[in-house]
């Protein structure tokens, strides 16, 4: 039987996310996960806090996914999406459609959210030069503290400071950053924030392609929750200056924000949407690209002829299949209700660290809660002592915040906030 939580194997060949090989983070051995919970290698219980960034909406281990991800592989688990399709790419599409803003009418499913990053913008750059006429017309903006993925084009919309502008400088393309709103989501509305956009518009306008933004939330760039009105007023700014506007939705769908998609919040619709994590339950990976029809004919009617991506695990139906069955899960819930609960729990519960004196602030919105820190945490220390805890939290830079599971309990939540608190203080 496993004791050690800690594989040395591990530590010198295998590469985590955003570490070391010198001098890894440690990393924790996982054996089991259920609802809400890791079971480490030592039998040790975590309750996480982190749905694995974002995407475990329906807790581990869900009989109902794994039925369904079962009998797909009994069926088939994947075919080109090139001259042929299938019913769980069907049936997700429809259901996708149903729940995206109605002006959404055609869905290209891609590999990852940074892929469907990419896709986005290579629509975004195809649809303006057919549209305009100009093969000027490719560059993107957007507004500071963004992420939007690891890969090349998503890596040079993500904050040029906290993002990935330092470690590659020159090889990535310069793209047109504007501040972050500071309007906040529960706050008064400052038409300020939207003066830089309408400036860069007026000279810019004819070589940006698109505005590409996080609605509402600012997931691991920022933690930040700004306020709707901004996303009026861009969208009039976009229109005004024939710029297409790009939601990633990655983080943010899904009810995380209390509502199916963050869009809802505003009420103004995108031109071209991204989705995934939570897309998939967490079960595997897949995103998807949600667009006007306009726009998609207008790419159609371009140079090229066609959207130039077609990835080799396009509409894989193993995932499309654990996808609608999650969506079936999430549309018989009062998923309103539900989230809404949790932010109530969650805004009384981590009410006290405002008066911590190493807490900047404190915000809450849907399933989301932050604890913005004055100094950046040491994560290795930190995860030390969430394991001591019996939790798994794994804070950015200053923010430590957590998005469970919907399926947490009061008490799991709880514990969880309590833990937090201590860690904090
Ligand atoms: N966009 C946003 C808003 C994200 O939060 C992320 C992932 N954290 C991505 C894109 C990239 O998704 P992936 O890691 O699946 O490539």
């Amino acid at each position: 039987m496993e004791t050690s939580v800690f594989d040395s194997w591990d530590r010198e060949h295998l590469w985590h996310p955003y570490t070391s090989t010198i001098d890894p983070l440690p990393t924790y051995k996982v054996t089991g996960a259920s609802g809400c919970e890791l079971t480490l290698a030592d039998g040790r219980r975590l309750i996480y806090g982190m749905s694995s960034w974002w995407c475990v909406i329906h807790g581990y281990n869900n009989p109902r996914i794994n039925a369904a991800a079962k009998a797909q592989i009994d069926a088939f688990s994947h075919v080109m999406f090139g001259g042929l399709t299938h019913e769980p790419a069907i049936r997700l599409g429809r259901m996708l459609l149903e729940a995206a803003p109605p002006s959404m009418h055609n869905v290209f499913y891609a590999d990852s959210g940074s892929v469907a990053v990419e896709v986005a913008m290579k629509m975004a750059v195809q649809a303006a030069v057919s549209a305009s006429g100009s093969h000027d017309k490719t560059d993107f903006a957007t507004i500071r503290s963004g992420y939007h993925g690891d890969t090349w084009n998503a890596m040079s919309v993500c904050d040029p400071v906290t993002g990935m502008h330092g470690a590659f400088g020159g090889a990535l393309p310069v793209r047109k950053f504007v501040p972050q709103p500071r309007s906040r989501f529960d706050g008064e509305f400052d038409p300020a924030d939207l003066a830089p956009v309408e400036q860069l518009f007026e000279r810019e306008s004819d070589r940006l392609a698109a505005f590409i933004l996080e609605p509402i939330v600012q997931g691991a760039g920022g933690m930040w929750f700004y306020h709707p009105e901004y996303l009026r007023g861009l969208r009039r700014l976009c229109d005004r200056y024939g710029i297409l506007l790009i939601f990633d939705e990655i983080a943010t769908g899904f009810w995380r924000t209390g509502r199916m998609f963050a869009w809802e919040h505003a009420g103004v619709e995108p031109d071209i949407m991204c989705i995934g994590k939570g897309l998939t339950a967490g079960y595997m990976t897949m995103s998807a690209v949600l667009t006007t029809r306009a726009v998609a004919d207008t790419i159609s009617r371009g140079e090229a002829g066609v959207l130039m991506h077609g990835p080799t695990f396009m509409a894989n139906p193993l995932a499309c299949a654990v996808a609608v069955e999650s969506l079936r899960m999430l549309n018989e819930q009062d998923m309103a209700g539900r989230v809404a609960r949790l932010q109530q729990t969650m805004t009384e519960g981590l009410a006290p660290a405002r008066e911590l004196p190493g807490v900047a602030d404190v915000r809450v919105l849907g399933s989301i809660g932050v604890i913005e820190m004055r100094e950046p945490v040491d994560v290795g220390e930190f995860q030390k002592r969430c394991v001591e805890l019996g939790v798994w939290i794994r804070p950015f830079g200053r923010n430590v915040y957590i998005m469970p599971p919907y399926v947490i309990t009061d008490e799991q939540l709880q514990r969880l906030m309590q833990a937090m608190l201590q860690l904090v203080s």
